[in-house]
């Protein structure tokens, strides 16, 4: 140990879906500890990004790194073994199973196809179980979902499978949390709760991706923030010079 933690880095990424530029030539870098917000129009290439990034798309152009390693050739299991955890837009849960039943399945999810495959694999030996346990109980209790343990995770409203996501992404103990639109379908009062979550997790020295359409929840907590168009980087930098950039007041943010 000893080293400083390293960034992942985007680098001319360029991703086309036939004739869909969905991205352009994208230069981005996650820090870790640092909550880089991304956002931009629907169809920016925000979600597009995110897959890349995780290993769901592979681009055509440009590199992808975690510091010095390349990350391009490296599947997505890999890659959730590097500490790169994500969610999704749509909460991706196994209703028949408990709330930490379905967070158990994070700590092993990585080298398998799909939830219910990792279901059957839970593990079968009691210690390895009992330490499984006790770690999702944790990971629920950080993200507020404490006592619905036993609960059916089918049972649970929206903004909860959206929490119950988190802390299965926190399973793997990650160094990069990719969150893609975390805050739809919250309340006010639940987007608050989310933000200090996402503060908390990125105190713990994790670099966070928000691609999120919030703009206040963006502002409220990102360190540093990208704007996207048509697959490009619109604008980077702090939420304050974000706010004040002209084009995307004009473009997306509307003034
Ligand atoms: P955003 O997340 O900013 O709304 P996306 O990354 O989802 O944008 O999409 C960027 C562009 O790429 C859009 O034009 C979209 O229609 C297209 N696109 C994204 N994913 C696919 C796909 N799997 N197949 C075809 N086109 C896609």
């Amino acid at each position: 140990g000893g080293h400083r933690p390293a960034p992942i880095a985007l680098e001319g990424v360029r991703l086309s879906f036939g004739a869909v530029r969905a991205i352009d030539g994208l230069d981005l870098t996650l820090r870790p500890g640092s909550v880089h917000g991304l956002i931009g129009p629907n169809g920016s290439g925000k979600t597009t990004t995110l897959n890349v990034i995780s290993g769901y798309y592979r681009p055509q152009a440009g590199t992808v790194g975690l510091g010095p390693r390349p990350l391009l050739d490296a599947p997505r299991e890999a890659r959730a073994a590097l500490g790169i955890a994500r969610t999704f837009q749509t909460p991706r849960i196994v209703g028949e199973a408990s709330v930490i039943e379905n967070v158990m399945l994070g700590g092993g999810v990585r080298a398998r196809a799909t939830l219910a495959e990792s279901l059957l694999a839970l593990p079968r030996h009691r210690a390895d179980e009992r330490a499984l346990r006790e770690a999702a109980r944790l990971a629920l209790r950080a993200v507020g979902l404490d006592g619905l343990d036993d609960a059916r995770a089918g049972r649970l409203q929206h903004s909860e499978l959206r929490f119950l996501e988190i802390a299965r992404a926190l399973m793997i103990r990650p160094a990069f949390l990719l969150l893609d639109e975390p805050a739809a379908g919250l309340s006010a009062h639940e987007i608050k709760r989310l933000g200090i979550l996402i503060r908390a997790v990125a105190g713990q020295g994790v670099g966070v991706l928000l691609v999120e359409h919030h703009a206040d929840l963006i502002f409220d907590i990102c360190h540093e923030v990208t704007v996207l168009n048509l697959g490009r980087v619109l604008a980077s930098g702090t939420p304050a010079e974000i706010r004040s950039h002209k084009e995307v007041v004009s473009a997306y943010l509307g003034a």
